[in-house]
């Protein structure tokens, strides 16, 4: 057989990310054994039905034990507290990560716990869908995606170096950048456009029924596409915009801006100003796909294969 990464890793949070990092470690044979462990009774009896995990048990603690590598996969407000529960718990030499979408707050609130002797290198794969749970979870959801790590004073070489071998093990392409780098740019390829995309659908919710149901009938011309993101998890997406909250105003601040500059162009009339810039997203648009980050295939709705989202 041949020589697997970790001997046994531990899993703590059994939802979309936590489930498909253990159907992608299982079937790229990166490790030996998987245990876990979820929140909720229901979660924990649903993942030992599905069958991906070796050892599903009842508290982080337990999961830990024996762990070379413990990920920690739930919304960034509870890294901290689970964090503080493990701690006690880790092997010397053990390398704890996370999946969490804000970085500064997760190395702030897990840091302090993390014994000496143990490293923490926090990561950010930058794939995801609007679904959550276990059930959510697919084995190629990293494929070609990048996983961003953001080492800090309590990490070392060797252990960004294992970390970097078991992301690519899964699929990933792994970049390593500063945490608070990470956040302002993940603000606006992220955080913004779910805010956008929150805040429009919310609009329509408030409209008068009348109207509401013609833009429910007439969706695909745009609308539909923010329902997508607007269905994403409401309590991961809490903690992001609680937990980046800096990084975001400052985002929110140019895109408001911006959404000045178009409306003055609109009041004003002013066809070459609006041409010009939707020109210029017209070009990001052609470079995303050049990236492999998108396909330029057309999708009026119509069904197709999963295709991983990155949040
Ligand atoms: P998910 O499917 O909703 O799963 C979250 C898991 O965390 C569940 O097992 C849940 O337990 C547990 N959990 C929730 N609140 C908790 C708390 N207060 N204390 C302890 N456990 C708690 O979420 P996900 O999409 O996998 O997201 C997990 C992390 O990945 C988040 O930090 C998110 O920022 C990050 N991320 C998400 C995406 C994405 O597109 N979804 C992409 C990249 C990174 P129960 O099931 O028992 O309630």
């Amino acid at each position: 057989m041949s020589k697997k990464l970790f001997d046994r890793i531990a899993i703590i949070g059994l939802g979309l990310i936590g489930t498909s990092i253990a159907r992608a470690a299982r079937a790229n044979g990166v490790v030996r054994e998987i245990a876990g462990t979820a929140r909720s009774e229901k979660t924990r009896l649903r993942v030992r039905e599905l069958a991906i995990l070796d050892d599903v048990v009842e508290t982080p603690a337990q999961a830990v034990e024996g762990a070379g590598l413990v990920i920690v996969c739930v919304p960034v407000g509870a890294s901290g507290a689970i964090a503080q529960e493990i701690g006690p718990h880790l092997a010397p030499g053990t390398i704890v990560t996370d999946v969490g979408s804000v970085k500064n707050s997760v190395l702030r609130d897990m840091e302090p716990h993390i014994p000496d002797g143990c490293f923490l290198v926090p990561g950010h794969p930058i794939a995801g869908t609007e679904q959550s749970g276990p059930d959510a979870g697919f084995a190629e959801l990293f494929t070609n995606r990048w996983c961003i790590l953001t080492p800090g004073a309590k990490a070392n070489a060797d252990a960004v170096a294992k970390l970097t071998s078991f992301w690519q093990a899964l699929g990933s392409e792994v970049d390593i950048m500063d945490a608070e780098h990470h956040d302002l740019v993940l603000a606006i390829t992220s955080h913004i456009p779910h805010l956008i995309a929150y805040n429009i659908v919310g609009t329509v919710a408030d409209l008068e029924s009348d109207t509401r149901l013609e833009v429910i009938k007439y969706s695909a011309s745009g609308f539909r596409d923010f329902t997508r993101i607007a269905a994403s998890d409401p309590a991961m997406w809490r903690d992001v915009f609680l937990a980046n909250k800096d990084a975001v105003l400052e985002m929110l601040g140019r895109f408001s801006e911006d959404l000045s500059g178009l409306q003055r162009a609109i009041r004003r009339g002013d066809g070459a100003a609006l041409e010009e810039m939707f020109t210029r997203t017209r070009e990001i648009r052609r470079n995303v796909i050049e990236a492999g980050q998108e396909t330029a295939e057309p999708d009026f709705g119509r069904a197709r294969a999963t295709s991983p989202d990155p949040d």
